[in-house]
């Protein structure tokens, strides 16, 4: 073991992995580029005028007296300001003269199903689906809870809600009926939209039943508002009634009204990574400057040329900002995809880029390492040769990871955007520019314009360059979470008393010798081990790194010599043998990657991760494994099955040499 040495402070976290690839922005694209480099001096020498200047994309009905209002940690941006969110992302467009242009092209799981609706399309769409609202009781202030699955209806809904003022509350559709009852009650809300079910993996799936059992404890919901996607047989409940009754036959015009610029906009329950989901509360004028501009900037997103996809759900807040509301607020003509990127081939994805032209593609890093493991051959087969950006959120993407999509999705020519942001924060906070940045792979690179993020060590002192540490944020920004939802008091205590004065998103960051920054996931998931805090995703880009693994978890587990221990659970490629020695290969590879203080006291050879719904790996149940306990609160896992299979390949684990 190793002790600290006499004399130095042991770091906040270590700084173990070394990368030295960087890849310049393409010069047509640096040229062409919508944000530059002055974007940075303009917004530090006067941060407020420059996120005035980005509210100026808007249109405001009444233009705002204050551009903040500063009670830490309670933010108003835009005071006085009145605007309608609707309005900005659909109607302007089609009073622009651009009323044909198409706003989606929808491609159903089942081949061959798809919708193509245009600006003036969804403007009908939505103005029918607010009058069928208030024709539902529905105003102002009312929380509806949506919980659909990925079909137009469900932007349509979300963007009917906003129009009236009323709070939607999007929760995704793979969750039970208990999770769902939860946020129903939560928000107490009157109204859930919903279909009969969606189509996932090949079948359709239902949702119906899953909202008849939750509704059936909260009886403050007033109606169940029905889309009929699948044509599975619905039990028909009292309050139900169908879309397609009560939304078709509504007129297609409704005048929008202005909102203040700080009226809530809709709560959104974080992903439940690692405990129980926080409902944020976002407003509209702030949120939506933030995210039309970061949509405009990082994806360097050109109107009337780009086709622009992002794989997320709208069931969370990446698809919420930039499927919905930044894209729209641009006049983007963006992709939306129902289904599983393997149904009913694994090509899915690329036939989809080919047959749409894409040329933005926003995706995760589960999903890369996933089509990593599937092999390269697959999107070989494709052109997909209109693609000129991508992007990558949710996790740190390992530089392994970063490479092989840059090479293999984006044919060596697309720069790769590591956008780090949370439900909280609303919209991108660090960001390469990609034609600006030479980014490194792996590292989320800088703040963006307008956002004062840093890295500090425990006292909350600024670490110097080559340091590890926490996240933080030093300034309000438009799009930050106001609070959560009836409990002021757990959004003071979640994100405002780490550090005095800055607002702590639980990640633990680095800052690299020329000042970039590297995400290194959660400091509840960081080991210690002989003194030295080891983040999770520095040894598992090793792990990657090796040729024989596809995905790869570390926790810390006790250990009685060194504190913590690193275990590791590994997925190998497709190709890989599970050799007898593996583990010493895989050990060894992690001590010449980052030394030898990360080296894994364990390496569990397994068939799958526990992820979250959206993909996350969820590092606690592993721990719970790791150290022999029974396996905590699994309920917003998506498959439970996993830690069966996990806990099953325990005794054979290869362990110390
Ligand atoms: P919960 O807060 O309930 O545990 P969650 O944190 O998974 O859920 P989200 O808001 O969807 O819910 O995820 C945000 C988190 O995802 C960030 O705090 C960070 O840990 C991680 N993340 C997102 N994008 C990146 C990125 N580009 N690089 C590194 N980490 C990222
Ligand atoms: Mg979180």
């Amino acid at each position: 073991m190793a002790p600290e040495t006499p004399g130095t402070e042991p770091q906040a976290l270590s700084n173990l992995l070394q990368e030295n690839r960087r890849f310049e922005p393409p010069a047509a694209l640096a040229a062409a580029a919508n944000v530059t480099a002055a974007a940075y001096t303009e917004a530090e020498a006067d941060r407020l005028a420059f996120w005035e200047r980005a509210a100026d994309r808007l249109t405001w009905a009444k233009r705002w007296d204050t551009t903040l209002e500063w009670n830490p940690p309670f933010a108003k941006w835009f005071v006085g300001g009145r605007l309608n969110i609707a309005y900005n992302c659909v109607d302007r467009h089609v009073e622009a003269g651009n009323g044909d242009k198409v706003a989606y092209f929808w491609e159903g799981e089942p081949e061959g199903d798809s919708r193509t609706l245009t600006y003036a399309d969804l403007q009908r769409e939505v103005n029918k689906a607010a009058n069928a609202l208030t024709e539902l009781g529905v105003g102002k202030g009312d929380r509806v809870a949506i919980y659909m699955p990925m079909i137009p209806e469900l932007p349509i809904s979300m963007l009917a809600c906003a129009r009236l003022g009323a709070i939607h509350s999007v929760v995704f559709g793979g969750f039970s009926a208990a999770a769902l009852q939860s946020r129903i009650e939560d928000a107490d809300a009157k109204l859930v939209i919903t279909a009969d079910g969606g189509y996932r993996r090949g079948a359709p799936s239902a949702l119906k039943p899953t909202v008849d059992e939750a509704v059936a404890q909260t009886p403050g919901v007033e109606h169940v508002l029905v889309v009929r996607r699948t044509g599975q047989e619905v039990a028909a409940q009292e309050r139900d009634v169908w879309w397609h009754d009560v939304v078709e036959r509504q007129s297609d015009q409704h005048e929008a009204q202005p909102h203040d610029a700080e009226d809530p906009l809709y709560i959104l329950y974080t992903s439940g990574t690692t405990g129980k989901p926080k409902g944020i509360l976002h407003t509209g004028g702030g949120y939506l400057t933030q995210t039309a501009w970061t949509h405009d900037a990082v994806f360097d997103l050109k109107p009337d040329s780009d086709i622009y996809w992002c794989t997320a759900d709208i069931g969370w807040v990446t698809g919420h900002s930039y499927i919905v509301y930044g894209p729209l607020a641009n006049g983007a003509t963006s992709v939306i995809y129902e289904g599983t990127p393997d149904t009913p081939h694994r090509g899915r994805f690329w036939e989809i880029v080919q047959k749409y032209k894409v040329t933005i593609l926003y995706t995760a890093p589960t999903a890369i390492r996933t089509f990593m493991k599937w092999g390269d051959d697959i999107p070989a087969k494709f052109d997909m040769s209109s693609l000129r950006i991508l992007g990558s959120v949710g996790e740190p993407i390992n530089p392994e990871a970063y490479v092989w999509y840059r090479e293999h999705i984006g044919g060596e020519r697309c720069p790769v955007v590591d956008t780090w942001w949370q439900t909280e924060t609303g919209a991108i906070m660090i960001s390469p520019l990609p034609g600006v940045t030479a980014a490194k792979p792996g590292a989320a690179m800088r703040p963006l314009p307008g956002i004062t993020a840093d890295v500090v060590d425990d006292q909350g002192n600024s670490v110097p360059n080559g340091g590890g540490g926490f996240l933080v944020v030093r300034d309000p920004w438009p799009s930050m979470l106001r609070t959560i939802w009836g409990d002021d008091q757990r959004y003071i205590d979640t994100y405002w008393s780490r550090f005095e004065g800055m607002y702590f998103p639980g990640d633990g960051a680095k800052k690299d010798e020329d000042g970039d920054l590297w995400l290194l996931g959660r400091v509840d998931d960081v080991m210690l081990v002989s003194g030295h805090n080891i983040s999770t995703t520095e040894v598992e880009s090793a792990l990657v790194s090796h040729p024989k693994v596809a995905e790869a978890a570390v926790v810390g587990a006790t250990d009685p010599v060194t504190g913590q221990a690193i275990v590791s659970f590994v997925i190998l490629r497709g190709s890989a043998e599970e050799g007898a020695d593996i583990a010493t290969e895989l050990r060894n590879h992690v001590a010449k990657a980052l030394g030898p203080i990360a080296k894994p006291r364990q390496i569990l050879v397994v068939p799958e991760l526990p992820k979250t719904r959206s993909g996350k790996i969820m590092r606690r149940l592993l721990r719970d494994v790791a150290e022999n306990r029974s396996v905590g609160d699994v309920t917003t896992l998506a498959d439970s099955t996993v830690m069966n299979l996990i806990s099953e390949k325990l005794p054979s684990a290869k362990s110390d040499d």
